[in-house]
């Protein structure tokens, strides 16, 4: 049995994603959700060698509980002898993590600090780290950023019109997100090719519940649509993106809303969930369009697409030369009409799709959706478990 297995957790405010992932052939030895934690329904739903379990979590309903079952769990089924690391996802790793690093007290520390930055994220990723910690001592910990890809952009893309003193005293800047998926979805986008990813130039869209938009030059990020957090960029299923930002002074001044009632309209009240007054999901709003003909529901699914676009088209002036668009995430790996209604706007981008490949290209399937004489479109489901896993090992591998 292999001896290198990862396990990937994925920690989030309420759930606990993980994997135990073998990293060189990618195969994933088991997969399962913590969810509803801290409440008395918590749960654990596990799949293994092809069946699915679901269990509820006891006192106190926590992350560590969560850990101790997963541990529970590979001791039983024999696993716990395969594992070599765990690697940890990490929202934001600030300026100061580019690269996937070996978790120690300094490195805890700065990521507290960071907390700052992303006080709805690091926080809780630190008790994913801290549960891991005490029921593996052994094993090294490793923190893959979702920031890190985008370190690479240049200061024109990262500084905003701001004084110059908040970047330099508070680290006021663009980070930009979902980084660990742009590379992933990238690096195949290369392979399919058949080009060397460092010569590479594509835009991504990662359109999920979270949404951004990257641009890639020669395998590097150049610029990306999610900001110092990830409310700036294009609509989302809850989050406004872009908006003037007089609208927030006009809210506390005109309206009396309190900074909290801002933040929460902006995060939890917005994006296809406020325009349509429906639903935060990309397939209701779908339904709703095709067996009610329902006008607002269209008309969501037309900003959310028009953003997007004029995102994606934007990003020209990022590249030195243009391979193709990716669409990845549960939207832009599922949905062919917001394919459609998006790429129907960049026909001055002679991106054009061939229907029926269109159509067919959902729900796990990978491949070209663009017609022949169009510049390539791709769907590439996304994996960042499986880079987690890569580059978790790459680093405890150099490191012996
Ligand atoms: P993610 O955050 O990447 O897991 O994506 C979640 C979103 O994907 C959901 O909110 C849905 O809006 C969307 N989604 C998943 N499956 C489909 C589908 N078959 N058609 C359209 N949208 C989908």
């Amino acid at each position: 049995m292999s001896k290198n297995a990862v396990l990937v957790i994925n920690c989030g405010s309420s759930s606990l994603k993980f994997s135990l992932i073998e990293p060189i052939s990618g195969e994933v030895m088991v997969a399962g959700v913590a969810e509803r934690l801290l409440s008395k329904h918590a749960f654990v739903k596990v799949a293994f060698k092809g069946s699915k379990e679901t269990t509820p979590l006891i006192v106190p309903f926590d992350h560590q509980v969560a850990v101790n079952f997963i541990v529970e769990f590979l001791h039983e089924n024999n696993l716990v002898e395969c594992l070599s690391a765990v690697g940890h996802r990490l929202v934001h790793g600030g300026e100061e993590y580019s690269t996937p690093t070996l978790i120690d007290d300094v490195v805890k520390y700065s990521i507290e600090k960071l907390s700052k930055l992303a006080p709805l994220h690091n926080p809780v990723n630190l008790i994913g780290v801290n549960a891991a910690e005490h029921a593996f001592p052994d094993l090294p910990q490793v923190a893959v950023f979702d920031t890190a890809f985008h370190q690479s952009m240049p200061a024109k893309a990262y500084i905003y019109g701001l004084p110059y003193s908040l970047y330099e005293a508070h680290g006021i800047r663009r980070y930009g997100f979902h980084g660990t998926s742009h590379y992933f979805v990238s690096k195949q986008a290369a392979d399919l090719l058949g080009k060397p990813f460092t010569k590479t130039s594509v835009i991504t869209a990662h359109l999920g519940n979270g949404c951004s938009i990257t641009a890639i030059d020669n395998g590097k990020s150049v610029d990306t649509s999610m900001g110092l957090t990830p409310l700036e960029g294009v609509i989302m299923g809850t989050r406004s993106g872009d908006l003037d930002p007089g609208i927030i002074f006009h809210l506390i001044e005109q309206l009396n809303y309190t900074p909290e009632q801002v933040s929460s309209l902006l995060n939890k009240e917005s994006g296809l969930l406020g325009i349509s007054q429906m639903s935060n999901d990309c397939r209701t709003i779908e339904e709703a369009i095709i067996n009610d003909q329902d006008e607002r529901a269209n008309l969501t699914m037309d900003i959310f697409c028009y953003r997007i676009a004029k995102s994606i088209a934007s990003y020209m002036a990022s590249l030195s030369h243009f391979d193709g668009l990716v669409f990845t995430g549960g939207i832009g790996e599922n949905s062919d009409l917001v394919r459609s209604r998006i790429v129907n706007s960049l026909h001055l981008l002679n991106i054009h799709l061939d229907d029926n490949k269109n159509t067919d290209i959902r729900f796990g399937k990978s491949g070209l959706i663009s017609t022949e004489s169009s510049q390539h479109c791709w769907v590439i489901p996304t994996n960042e478990e499986q880079v987690i896993a890569e580059q978790t090992y790459q680093l405890i591998v150099g490191d012996k």
